[in-house]
């Protein structure tokens, strides 16, 4: 597919268009750029629109590079469950997510209680706790925002990497470009954290998520529920209606096998299953085709930076979606980088070296937390800390107490920033 926007003013198109066969053998063409942003997921996307933007006709040059074609719709049809302060920093860079639907309460419960445990936990007067987004529109409204200082780079992937003085990046199609810092946003597998030599420990939960959307008869009143078996977990999300028709997002999570089972049903025979599992509360009637699963596992880097490269996303860590925070997670890696690279400039250092002082601390203790509390989560077991809780010794209402606390992300905010602004001392202005 190869580059789109602007091209090499002097070299690739002419010589392409006159002696083709000898361009691979000419000495390769270096573009050089502020940042290159490697991927164009979510994270991706969300990293060159923040970090492309700048003053008017000032912007930093940045490559957005992807193995795929970058607006081509992809096969996802999960939704996004967004924080306000995830959705704030969105607005702020001009992202306008539509449709959203405001979720203002949670009903959780154990598999054997009849009945859920409901809370509503405003973050901020008027403010919900989170927006729930399908990733397909969220998307479109990444690329939407994208600013005109990005440039894409699409059906090519990372071939190799080095950092020496400026990073040099080598492309599949043969394309050269330096940039002062390289942005990994490509995903769990990243290449750009293997060719760094930034190693991963991995857990795998020998789980699965099935994700489907559902309608119900009755209306979610903005109320997302969940419900907790020994392994894993069900949960609706509340979706906007289309059509008069009530919808949900399912993320069911369980051994991979039993998994592979409810996927493999008649679909009718999964609604009623879902609709059991939720207590009926929504009087499931029918899923939409499109139910996907995807197999779990955790990951941590064990640095989240290394010479003149920077990890986003889920190329940083990966965490159970029991508690849907994995890309809250890398917004907020967003924020704390575009802090530091606004920093270096203004400054006049080196946004590869300089930008980067302050990111890993910024970040660590947020990750430690929700990575530590999805995975005891998701085994039905609460790390130690968790049980000095008045409800000590009672796994179920810790699990719930400990669920409240990291799913209203929101609520936990002040605790989050309290810890990021530790040593840092100031908290990332776009999460403002
Ligand atoms: C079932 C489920 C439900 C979830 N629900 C929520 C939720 O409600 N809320 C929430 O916050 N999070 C949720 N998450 C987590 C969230 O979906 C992920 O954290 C997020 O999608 C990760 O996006 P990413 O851009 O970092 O990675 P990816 O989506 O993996 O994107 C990586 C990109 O890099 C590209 N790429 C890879 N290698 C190369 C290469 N060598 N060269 C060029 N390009 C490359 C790929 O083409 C891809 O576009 C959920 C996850 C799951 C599994």
């Amino acid at each position: 597919m190869g580059r789109t926007g602007t091209t090499h003013p002097k070299c690739r198109a002419p010589l392409a268009l006159s002696i083709p066969a000898w361009l691979a053998y000419l000495p390769s063409v270096t573009q050089h750029f502020d940042i290159a942003v490697i991927g164009a997921g979510l994270s991706g996307l969300l990293a060159a629109s923040a970090l492309g933007q700048g003053e008017p006709g000032a912007g930093r040059r940045v490559a957005l590079i992807d193995a795929g074609e970058i607006a081509r719709p992809r096969p996802d049809t999960r939704a996004t469950a967004l924080a306000p302060s995830s959705m704030r920093l969105l607005r702020r860079l001009g992202v306008q997510v539509e449709p959203a639907e405001p979720m203002v309460g949670m009903r959780v419960g154990e598999g054997d209680a009849d009945t859920p445990w409901q809370f509503e936990l405003p973050s901020r007067p008027g403010e919900p706790l989170a927006h729930v987004v399908p990733n397909a529109a969220l998307r479109t409204a990444l690329i939407a925002a994208l600013p005109d200082t990005v440039q894409r780079f699409e059906g090519v992937t990372l071939s190799d990497f080095r950092a020496d003085g400026a990073a040099a990046l080598d492309l599949s199609d043969g394309t050269s470009l330096g940039a002062s810092l390289v942005v990994a946003c490509d995903g769990r597998d990243s290449a750009v954290r293997r060719l760094t030599g930034i190693s991963v420990s991995r857990t795998d939960f020998a789980q699965s998520a099935l994700v489907a959307t559902v309608h119900h008869a009755e209306p979610h009143d903005g109320i997302a529920l969940q419900r907790f078996a020994e392994i894993g977990a069900v949960a609706s999300l509340p979706l906007p209606e289309e059509d008069g028709v009530h919808r949900s997002q399912i993320v069911w999570s369980d051994r991979s096998r039993a998994v592979e089972a409810a996927a493999a049903l008649p679909s009718n025979a999964l609604a009623a299953l879902i609709d059991e599992r939720l207590w009926s509360y929504l009087d499931v009637s029918a899923v939409e085709p499109g139910v996907q699963s995807y197999p779990l596992i955790g990951q941590r880097a064990a640095s989240l930076t290394g010479e003149r490269v920077v990890l986003i996303g889920d190329a940083a860590r990966v965490i159970h979606p029991l508690a849907g925070q994995g890309w809250n997670l890398a917004v907020r890696d967003v924020a704390a980088l575009h802090e530091g690279v606004t920093a270096a400039i203004a400054t006049g250092q080196d946004i590869g070296t300089a930008g980067l002082l302050d990111y890993a601390r910024w970040r660590r203790a947020d990750e430690t937390l929700l990575a530590t509390l999805t995975t005891a989560l998701s085994r039905g077991s609460l790390p130690g800390a968790l049980r000095i809780s008045r409800f000590g010794g009672l796994p179920g209402h810790a699990r719930r107490v400990a669920f409240a606390i990291t799913d209203s992300v929101p609520a936990l905010h002040p605790f989050i920033r309290r810890e990021a602004a530790a040593e840092g001392g100031k908290n990332p202005s776009l999460m403002a």
